[in-house]
């Protein structure tokens, strides 16, 4: 029998709360679930509220009864907000979550790079926003429990998974015994451990590193600004990486290589971590400087991915469908595009809107993400960890020129977490004007956010179906166009047409934006009344057109319908 442990976790600056687990015995007469989610950490969560958001409604099954122990994901990026903009919980992460842009790495006492990530009027986020993990996942919960198409059940645990055509059983243990759930769908969200991933015997593929990583979250008041701080072979760990980043609540994240013979239980031990903080307190001026230890942990760096995301009825995402490094703050932040565009593509599937082949593409587009991710991250773990002697030499020489040669800085910049450009996806629309725009997102880019005015944003107003932006100064939107747009919403498509440009209200249009300066045109890269864009419901751009007509907008709609 299932027994989750009932004891708050411990924390200097977090209260766990444990939430009553859900019983059986309490809900009788179970019928056919729509989707069945597996693990309600942020990427069960999100794909949970988002398919709320497209009126599918879930069960979101938690072995646990409360959130993650230790912070766990704490940087968390612009995109990882817009798409948490989506499913509401952006306000509090603001309010909470401490925002930064820039960075520094040291070699020899010198500072060698500095970080600067772009930002600007038109970005209501930051490019990076620091918050730990259990925040995150408290806030998701809170929204989950009060969304009346989400049913969380904490303290039960998936033991077991049977497909049959257009079904899954799951067994599921809780504290008072096994009970069996069916459901057309099943999205195993359960973390880097995936139970359901080796009861399908599915290998991931990609590389492990040898260099394994402690964290360790200590409490201390350091007068230093949010920036992140990478510190290359220092003299306490010689030949090393350290990365130092501040958290809410007097909390810093210290983040070190283990020498190559220590063993994980070395590392941790008391007087090991104590040592090795104390160096690098030393190291950057704060010796004698109080702290207290919140929490810590080893990791390795890994790069793997499965091949394929959706076996039959089941869908992989998360870290149960990818491992990845947490250098450039990759795995919570790549889940959280998974889970949309998982939620999404589900969405329509179950929707009706699109056959049952359309999962496809969810795997297609989402295991591409991770394959890049893993080239590239595969880089900077090569860099923080070098695998082997000649890499290790390579790396040596950048750290050296890079003392008196300022070209070879920019090596230190491994890159960060950013969304996946679907160039190649099926959706886009072969028949637009994608090719000759001079500016604006292309085909497959996540949309460009514009600032319409104080605190109000074009992104604020756009997601959760498909999105025209059609650009006119016309008092209605052409007859045949709206015609088109009717028929779709016949079949069921959400669509949300935003007329740009106009200084009345548009009729046909659901808003209208003046854009009395032009910006937004600018930023789109539209220089002539009649052009627009089409957004599909992850927002990422799937056509674009200097000149629409109902033909064009047909077409690429076409993509969406059975
Ligand atoms: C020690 C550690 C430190 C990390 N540090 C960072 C970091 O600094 N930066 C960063 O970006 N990322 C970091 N990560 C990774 C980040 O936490 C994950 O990428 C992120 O949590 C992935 O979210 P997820 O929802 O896919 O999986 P998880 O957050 O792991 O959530 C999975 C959930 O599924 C539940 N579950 C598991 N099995 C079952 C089952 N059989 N039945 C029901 N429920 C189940 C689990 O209890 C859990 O709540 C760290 C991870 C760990 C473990």
């Amino acid at each position: 029998m299932h027994q989750p442990s009932v004891e708050p976790r411990r924390s200097i600056y977090y209260d766990y709360q444990v939430h009553a687990p859900w019983l059986a015995s309490a809900h009788p007469g179970e019928a056919t679930k729509k989707v069945v989610i597996v693990g309600a950490g942020p990427v069960g969560l999100t794909i949970a509220l988002e398919l709320a958001r497209h009126g599918v409604s879930s069960v979101l099954l938690e072995s646990e009864q409360q959130v993650s122990e230790g912070s766990r994901a704490i940087v968390f990026t612009r995109r990882s907000m817009e798409i948490l903009q989506q499913v509401g919980v952006d306000q509090r992460i603001t309010a909470n979550g401490l925002p930064w842009r820039f960075g520094n790495s040291f070699y020899r006492g010198q500072r060698v790079f500095r970080l600067e990530a772009p930002h600007s009027d038109d970005d209501r986020f930051f490019p990076m926003i620091n918050l730990q993990q259990q925040y995150l996942e408290q806030y998701l919960v809170e929204a989950a429990s009060a969304e009346p198409l989400i049913d969380v059940r904490w303290g039960n645990r998936v033991t077991a998974v049977r497909q049959q055509p257009g079904r899954v059983h799951a067994e599921v243990d809780t504290p008072e015994g096994p009970y069996t759930i069916e459901t057309e769908w099943l999205v195993s969200a359960e973390g880097a451990r995936s139970g359901i991933r080796s009861m399908l015997d599915l290998k991931l593929e990609g590389a492990s590193y040898e260099g394994r990583f402690v964290i360790a979250d200590i409490k201390i008041d350091l007068p230093l600004p949010t920036e992140r701080l990478a510190f290359f072979d220092p003299d306490w760990n010689p030949g090393n990486t350290v990365l130092m980043h501040r958290e809410p609540h007097g909390i810093w994240r210290v983040d070190y290589q283990l020498p190559a013979n220590e063993t994980p239980e070395q590392a941790l031990l008391p007087e090991a971590l104590a040592s090795r903080i104390n160096a690098l307190l030393a190291q950057i001026g704060f010796a004698n400087t109080p702290w207290e230890m919140d929490w810590n942990s080893v990791y390795s760096a890994r790069t793997l991915t499965l091949p394929d995301y959706v076996h039959q009825r089941i869908v992989f995402a998360g870290d149960a469908a990818h491992l990845l490094p947490i250098f450039g703050v990759r795995g919570a932040n790549t889940g959280f595009q998974d889970a949309q565009s998982a939620a999404w593509h589900l969405a329509w599937v179950i929707n009706g809107f699109v056959p049952e082949s359309f999962m496809a593409n969810y795997s297609r587009e989402r295991v591409g993400a991770a394959r890049e991710i893993i080239e590239e991250s595969g880089k900077s773990t090569r860099f923080m960890t070098p695998p082997t002697r000649g890499f290790r030499l390579l790396r040596d020489a950048v750290l050296s020129l890079s003392l008196s040669t300022a070209f070879v800085r920019p090596l230190y910049h491994w890159r960060t977490s950013r969304p996946h450009e679907y160039s190649d996806s099926m959706l886009n629309s072969l028949g637009d004007d994608n090719a000759i725009f001079k500016a604006g997102p292309a085909h497959g880019a996540p949309p460009q956010n514009v600032c319409l005015g104080p605190d109000d944003y074009l992104l604020d107003h756009l997601g959760g179906g498909l999105d025209l932006l059609y650009f006119t100064q016309e008092k209605s939107l052409p007859a045949s166009l709206s015609e088109v747009i009717a028929q779709a919403r016949t079949r069921g498509l959400v669509i949300r047409v935003t007329a740009i440009g106009a200084a009345q209200v548009v009729q046909g249009a659901d808003q209208t934006f003046a854009d009395t300066t032009g910006h937004l045109r600018e930023q789109y890269g539209v220089k002539t009344q009649g052009g627009g864009y089409l957004l599909r419901p992850d927002q990422h751009i799937c056509a674009r057109w200097v000149t629409l007509d109902a033909v064009r907008l047909q077409a690429a709609l076409k993509k969406f319908l059975n």
